[in-house]
């Protein structure tokens, strides 16, 4: 008797947990749309691998427990929020703009389909990012610092505070001279031809003491720390290679180069065409480096970059880390039929040997290791402002590894 009423409950049980599963997966399946999918991100990152063993077969997801619930990291979004948080407000948008601005600007809005951007990759160019006599004529409807805000519609209720302010922050040696020169040159192009509701700054933070390696985390976090203290109301900075430049095709590449900041951090090179090996690359889907949107107050939450990665890599790894541990996902465009975004020639960079074992306990480091401690670890020594652009030059404590 004993036996049968076990087996009665134990059955009813089976059934109530079946009907509880099949009921989560349909009622899943309805709400997952993409503003439920962001506010459920809830990455969860423990580390389960000792630094040998990354460094034997390295992909994030092997390193931390990563709950990868949170969709967007590997979803595609189509257009679904292309605009939902781009303009403070709304009704200052391209319309609310002046269209007498210049015949390139006016050809864009009036004719889409006309591309008005068209790379530049020349780099004997007769262009000297540091003397202002040489600037090209792309670059003539900069402010000093390169500045851009766009004029805005007399007849229009849109101030220039309505618009979204965008910094684009580009770590920088001079071993990559050549790259800095058709930067400045494309992306203003672009920028201005294409772009045209938010103001933007390009502000460019150099390594000085090249003795020590290229440190891109404490450069990234300098030049935030100065934009904060500056009090320049960066809503969005967008960190930025400095040999990355959108393909041809401007306008037509649409959300996939459209670099204002979305709701969460917002990813776009993950598809890039090499110049140098002349083929396309896709990127692990975990990828953040290259070319990266996001917000001035997640940038903060997050405590910016470490401070600790000397040498090529893992510096972004870390901050992808750092966004998933404070509930930051990553938002990404569609890949597209053709690269976005071109890598202009380079030598390419050493590989440090001590990445792996920083990555390996990056969250133990995420509150003491950042912009709360840069003041400590790297000395702003100049600030100019050229005409193509602001630049910061940064004097890193120098530890060689
Ligand atoms: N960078 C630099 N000088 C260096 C190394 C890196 O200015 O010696 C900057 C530059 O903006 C570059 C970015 O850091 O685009 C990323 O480095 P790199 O191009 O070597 O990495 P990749 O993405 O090609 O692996
Ligand atoms: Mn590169």
């Amino acid at each position: 008797m004993g036996r049968i009423k076990l087996i009665f409950w134990f059955s009813l049980g089976l059934t109530l947990v079946n009907f509880w599963v099949i009921y989560n997966y349909v009622f899943s399946s309805f709400t997952s749309n993409p503003s439920q999918s962001i506010e459920k991100c809830q990455p969860v990152s423990t580390p389960k691998k000792s630094s040998k063993e990354i460094q034997l077969n390295f992909n994030i997801m092997d390193i931390y427990r990563i709950d990868v619930s949170c969709d967007y990291i590997i979803r595609d979004l189509g257009s679904k929020i292309s605009n939902e948080f781009v303009n403070k407000n709304k009704k200052c948008s391209a319309s609310s703009l002046n269209l007498d601005l210049n015949t390139k600007i006016q050809n864009s809005l009036l004719n889409q389909k006309n591309d008005s951007y068209i790379p530049f990759l020349n780099k004997s160019v007769p262009f000297d990012p540091f003397d202002d006599n040489t600037q090209p004529e792309v670059l003539n409807n900069l402010q000093l610092g390169g500045l851009w805000k766009p004029k805005l519609h007399p007849d229009k209720e849109c101030k220039l505070d309505d618009l979204d302010h965008v910094v684009f922050v580009v770590p920088f040696s001079r071993s990559r001279y050549d790259n800095l020169k058709l930067f400045l040159i494309n992306m203003h192009s672009y920028l201005q031809s294409y772009q045209y509701s938010f103001s933007y700054r390009i502000l460019v933070v150099e390594q000085i003491d090249m003795d020590s390696k290229f440190n891109k985390g404490r450069l990234i976090n300098s030049a935030v720390k100065h934009l904060i203290e500056s009090k320049e109301n960066a809503d969005c900075i967008v960190i930025h290679d400095v040999d990355l430049v959108p393909s041809a095709g401007g306008n037509k590449l649409g959300e996939r180069g459209d670099y204002r900041c979305r709701k969460m951090p917002w990813h776009l090179s993950r598809k890039v065409f090499n110049l140098k090996m002349n083929h396309e690359r896709i990127y692990n889907q975990f990828l953040t480096g290259g070319i990266l949107s996001l917000r001035m107050d997640h940038f903060v939450r997050v405590n910016g970059f470490s401070n600790e990665y000397f040498g090529w890599g893992a510096e972004d790894d870390d901050f992808q880390i750092r966004m998933f541990n404070t509930k930051l996902c990553i938002l990404r465009p569609d890949l597209g039929e053709k690269a976005s975004f071109m890598m202009l020639p380079h030598d390419s960079s050493k590989a440090s040997n001590s990445r792996f074992s920083y990555l390996s306990n990056a969250l133990s480091r995420q509150k003491e290791d950042g912009l709360s401690n840069i003041i400590h670890l790297a000395e702003i020594k100049s600030l100019k402002y050229f005409k193509s652009f602001t630049h910061l030059q940064v004097l890193v404590k120098k530890i060689n590894r």
